[in-house]
Formats: C-alpha cells, sequence, structure tokens
C-alpha cells in the first residue's frame, strides 16, 4: 500500500468505493469522470505503478486483469463490443500512479476524441 495513493486507498476500503467485481488480485469500480456510458477501472490490488513497471513475474497478474475484460463487458450489456485503455507515464496521459485498465462502452471511441 502507498500512502498517498487514492487507488490503494480505495482498495483498503479507506475511501468509500462501490466495487463491481473484487477478487484476489484486482478490484473493478466506476470511473469517477466517465468518458462513456460505460466507464470501469480495472486496478489491481498491488501498488505497481503502470505498465512499464510490469515485470515478467506478474505475467499472471497482467493477463488475469485483461482476460476479466470481456466477461466485465458482457455484464454491462456491452454485446457489441469494448474499448480497452492502459494509459502509462506522464506522456501517455496516466494521472494515477497506481497500475490499471479503462474499459470503456458505448460511444467510448467518439467522446474519447472529442467529436459528437
Ligand atoms: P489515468 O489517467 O491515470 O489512466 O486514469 C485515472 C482515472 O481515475 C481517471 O479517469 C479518473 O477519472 C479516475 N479517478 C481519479 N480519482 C478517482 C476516484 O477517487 N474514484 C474513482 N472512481 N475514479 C477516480
Ligand atoms: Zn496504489
Amino acid at each position: 500500500m502507498s500512502m498517498n495513493c487514492i487507488f490503494c486507498k480505495i482498495i483498503a476500503k479507506q475511501l468509500p468505493t462501490a466495487l463491481l467485481y473484487e477478487d484476489e488480485f484486482v478490484v473493478v469500480f466506476k470511473d469517477i469522470h466517465p468518458k462513456a456510458r460505460v466507464h470501469l477501472l480495472i486496478v489491481a490490488k498491488e501498488h505497481i505503478q503502470s505498465l512499464a513497471h510490469f515485470s515478467k513475474e506478474k505475467a499472471a497478474l497482467a493477463a488475469h486483469m485483461l482476460l476479466l475484460l470481456p466477461s466485465l463487458a458482457l455484464a454491462q450489456g456491452l454485446e457489441a463490443g469494448f474499448r480497452t485503455v492502459i494509459n502509462t507515464g506522464s506522456g501517455g496521459g496516466q494521472e494515477i500512479d497506481h497500475i490499471h485498465f479503462h474499459l470503456l462502452g458505448d460511444n467510448a471511441s467518439s467522446k474519447l476524441s472529442g467529436e459528437k
């Protein structure tokens, strides 16, 4: 746990947040500023800074996070598909330095690119 990390606080239940899914390795909750009708964050319980900090030892965790996405999307009614975003580092627009995947669906692409 990193003391100043918002996601660590959510995982430690110090910041009340409704979880849509939780297991030994991850929590899933809604993004506080959704960029699409469905906008979930899949967050590793372990405080790893970013995708650039994943090592081969974390391959099982990385696969676990990725493989959860289709079933989470289906549970949100996204039968037609979904979009996955992983921002990495300041150059990639990462705001929270705790590894997470964005799952977006329904108008995700148009809203992300600023089109209507
Ligand atoms: P990043 O830019 O790091 O990939 O994405 C971080 C995301 O976390 C942003 O989309 C932001 O809206 C979301 N976020 C930031 N703080 C909170 C929070 O306290 N609760 C929730 N649910 N989402 C948050
Ligand atoms: Zn953290």
